[in-house]
């Protein structure tokens, strides 16, 4: 198993794209009228694993109140917010 990749303040990233994550909702046949919520790779979008760039997995050693607290001060944080409210490409535009 290949080891995690991890952004450079230490969240972990999607195995497949090294990108982070976003949760897309997509209905199921299985039950006609039922919108599941599925995390996907914001490279490929295609799903991954909890925990793959979502924000809830972190280097070990790496504490998420200090992560957050250094991407707001560069302001990475509104870039990811802009990244996750980006619709071209993705194939729920809803
Ligand atoms: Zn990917």
């Amino acid at each position: 198993m290949a080891a995690p990749l991890y952004d450079e303040l230490g969240q972990r990233l999607t195995d497949c794209c090294a990108a982070y994550s976003t949760y897309c909702e997509v209905g199921t046949f299985q039950k006609p009228g039922v919108i599941d919520q599925v995390l996907v790779c914001k490279g490929c979008y295609h799903p991954v694993a909890l925990g793959q760039g979502d924000g809830t997995e972190f280097k070990p050693g790496v504490d998420p109140d200090a992560y957050y607290k250094e991407t707001f001060r560069r302001d990475r944080w509104l870039e990811m917010i802009s990244h996750s409210t980006r619709k071209e490409n993705h194939p729920c535009k809803a």
